[in-house]
């Protein structure tokens, strides 16, 4: 019995076997996603849980040259490593269980994100609305005060 191989992302019957295990047309549209993937990083140094879901459908040599690339371009702007661009390799790296030893980078600082200045009258944890002279968030208890003092 003949075995049929199929496209692992549209299910069609490969007769041409060169991109395998994907048909040419899925084989294109992959590495174009794979290219805006990458220009989200290094553009926006965002990465999506739904663009981590296409990258999972590349080899792990892929997403460490991947790394390796968008690394040292962020690593070449202005002022060196932002805050963001590591928060984002981070991400990546976590989400492929890279490690810094086998990419051959120095280790990456433990930034995970970014605490964005908020309004006065918002908690930064949950979002919601709450009176500026609050010790703690009545939604969600983050402590909005460093030093909340203490009534002796
Ligand atoms: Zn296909
Ligand atoms: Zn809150």
């Amino acid at each position: 019995m003949e075995e049929i191989e199929r496209c692992e992302e549209c299910g069609k019957v490969l007769k041409d076997k060169s991109h395998e295990p994907y048909c040419e047309q899925c084989d294109e549209k992959l590495d174009k996603q794979f290219d805006d993937i990458e220009d989200n990083i290094l553009i926006y140094k965002e990465l999506l849980d739904s663009e981590i879901k296409v990258l999972e459908k590349f080899e792990d040599t892929d997403i460490k040259d991947l790394f390796k690339r968008v690394y040292e371009k962020l690593s070449r702007e202005e002022g060196g490593l932002k805050e963001e661009s590591i928060v984002v390799l981070n991400k990546l790296k976590s989400s492929f269980s890279l490690k810094e030893s086998e990419l051959g980078i120095k280790e990456l600082p433990e930034i995970r994100e970014i605490k964005k200045a908020k309004p006065k009258d918002q908690c930064p944890e949950c979002d919601k609305k709450i009176k500026e002279d609050f010790n703690l968030c009545p939604y969600c208890g983050y402590r909005l005060k460093k030093d909340i003092e203490i009534n002796k």
